[in-house]
């Protein structure tokens, strides 16, 4: 059979490693005779696989002390509303950066629960999509929150440098660029991400949040949208979804197997720097997006000629290269490129682009 690369956006490919030890233990879990998706939250078995996996998050992220980590329902979108829920307090507006498609829908969620200022840090360089550097963000005085998203999925679009705001809170929308390379959790207030790109199955989101922003949450937050009450029942407020959460554990192990995330930062720089080159070298290839704040994780690219984006894509399928549509607002093609794609994925890729352009350039 074809070697597959699955260049999903989310949900995204898995270690090859942790889907063959699930696989293994699908039916007999640590000899029980049963799954791990089959018995209680509340079991002592299932217990020790939540208090490890946390462990080892903490210990891959070195999240200080001061930070509860939640494992909860309801994907990032979820905490888009569960933001403002919790964190608003008695103020009536946060700051909210806009810099591409996820942070404006986060805008948008925001507008039912407060009056967002929204801070639009778009710009053009040389054309191509930028995003203003964050001493011209222009925050408010009175809000409640700063929040933004340093890897916009669709539009391939980072900000890889680090908040610097003082005493103020912010919130970063992990959801796509968790994991892959060490961050410093301390500059934040919250961080949060759903699990189906850099982590595990889809059904799982972590928010990591500063201890002393529990307990502001407004009176009609639903429960299970409440940090407070999360927090103090461990994530099992209600019935978490235990086998995203099992097998995101598994990815954690699987990470520090490799050496932590220095080493997954090496890894997924040396895998954009090979994406990116190949599509500078010709005017076959395009990036939209400017050298500064182009995501190591997603990678859009345009053919020059769009006539032939369906032989690419069809050409790729063939060989084993899946899932290379471009999101339907960007267009193109876009290959997501998280911690499970090995270097041999984008390799593949990349010596199908050269050849596909040979061919048909
Ligand atoms: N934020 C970012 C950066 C995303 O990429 C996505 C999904 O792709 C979301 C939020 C929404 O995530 P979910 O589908 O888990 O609600």
């Amino acid at each position: 059979m074809t070697q597959v690369y699955n260049f999903s956006s989310g949900p995204a490919m898995l270690p090859v490693e942790v889907l063959r030890r699930a696989e293994q233990e699908l039916c007999n879990w640590h000899g029980l005779g049963t799954s791990v998706m089959e018995i209680s939250h509340r079991s002592k078995e299932f217990i020790e696989v939540a208090q490890q996996s946390e462990q080892d998050l903490r210990d891959l992220l070195k999240i200080p002390s001061n930070y509860k980590v939640l494992f909860c329902h309801g994907g990032a979108r979820a905490q888009f509303a569960a933001l403002p829920l919790n964190l608003l307090g008695d103020k009536t507006t946060a700051d909210y950066i806009d810099g591409g498609y996820w942070a404006h829908s986060a805008i948008t969620e925001a507008q039912k629960y407060c009056t967002p200022n929204a801070i639009d840090v778009k710009t053009s360089v040389d054309g191509l999509l930028g995003i203003k550097p964050m001493k011209e963000w222009q925050l408010s005085d009175d809000a409640a929150y700063v929040h933004y998203c340093p890897n916009e999925t669709i539009d391939g679009v980072a900000i890889d440098e680090l908040p610097d705001f003082g005493d103020k809170v912010v919130i970063g929308d992990y959801s796509s660029t968790i994991l892959s390379g060490p961050l410093d959790v301390s500059r934040f207030g919250v961080i949060y991400a759903g699990a189906q790109k850099n982590i595990g199955p889809a059904g799982l989101t972590l928010v990591i949040v500063r201890e002393d922003l529990l307990g502001k949450a407004r009176r009609e937050v639903p429960s299970i949208l409440d940090y407070t009450v999360l927090a103090e029942n461990d994530s099992m407020f209600n019935t978490p979804p235990t086998f995203a959460w099992y097998l995101s554990g598994l990815v954690f192990k699987w990470l520090k197997e490799q050496g932590g995330l220095v080493e997954m930062h090496k890894r997924n720089q040396a895998k954009a720097e090979l994406l990116y080159a190949t599509i500078d070298k010709s005017d076959f290839y395009r990036s939209r997006v400017a050298l500064a704040n182009r995501s190591w994780m997603n990678v859009p690219f345009q053919l020059a000629d769009p006539a032939l984006d369906k032989v690419f894509l069809s050409e790729a399928e063939a060989i084993g290269l899946q899932a290379l549509k471009g999101h339907r607002v960007v267009g193109g093609m876009r290959a997501s490129i998280y911690n499970a794609m090995p270097l041999a994925g984008v390799k593949t890729l990349t010596d199908f682009m050269v050849d596909f352009e040979r061919r048909h350039g």
